[in-house]
């Protein structure tokens, strides 16, 4: 069967930076199962879960709430594997729960042969190929979301010299930095941000704030 590290049916199914994958870990925080979505998220892996609303093609189990908030049928996995440049390889891996229980109980009830027994427990980790493609387009989803959700950063900036303040902790760096432009009478909390009053005029966080392409 070869070298594996998750499950001797596990695809490779891409590649993304760290942020990325925190950024994915966070998305699937967001739309976790108990939430209404069809996500959880672990230390380095996240869950799939099929739904009645949403699921792979040829899914014909039943889908049961059980102790959850919605009705949930656990199907796939994806885990990240730290790599030494600094990326996250993802691997997938499918599991149905509710094929396994399914050929268990025709089994028991005399219905199937031990051989295709047997087959219908494979297949349960193998996955079909519309639980492959269900659960690959949920991945790929989630990955391109949490591209264009890290693609763009917020980036604090002088506008008279143009100096970039790029972590939110130098914010008080970056008042001293101004006072060596201007006069500074206050720094306020309004409603969408720190509003600073010079003595020239107020800045308003439009006019220290744009976003930018991150690397
Ligand atoms: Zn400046």
């Amino acid at each position: 069967m070869g070298k594996y590290l998750f499950s001797p049916f596990e695809r490779k199914i891409g590649k993304v930076s760290r942020e990325v994958w925190v950024k994915m870990l966070q998305i699937a925080r967001e739309m976790d199962l108990n939430k209404g979505g069809i996500y959880d998220a672990r230390l380095m892996a996240i869950n799939i879960w099929s739904a009645p609303e949403d699921k792979p093609s040829d899914y014909t189990f039943e889908i049961t709430k059980g102790c959850l908030n919605y009705p949930r049928n656990f199907l796939a996995s994806i885990y990240g594997e730290f790599t030494e440049d600094g990326g996250v390889e993802l691997y997938m891996e499918l599991y149905n729960p509710a094929r396994r229980g399914h050929a268990k109980r025709l089994f028991e009830e005399g219905k199937i042969s031990y051989e295709e027994y047997k087959r219908m427990l494979e297949l349960s980790e193998k996955g079909t190929e519309a639980e492959w493609d269900w659960a690959l387009a949920k991945a790929k989803w989630l990955i391109e979301t949490a591209e264009r959700e890290s693609v763009f950063k917020e980036i604090v900036y002088c506008p008279y010299c143009g100096q970039e303040f790029t972590e939110l902790k130098l914010f008080n760096e970056f008042i001293l930095h101004l006072a060596t432009h201007v006069n500074i009478k206050s720094v306020t909390l309004g409603e969408d941000g720190i509003y600073i009053e010079t003595e020239k005029h107020t800045l308003t966080p439009e006019d220290y704030i744009k976003t930018k392409k991150g690397e």
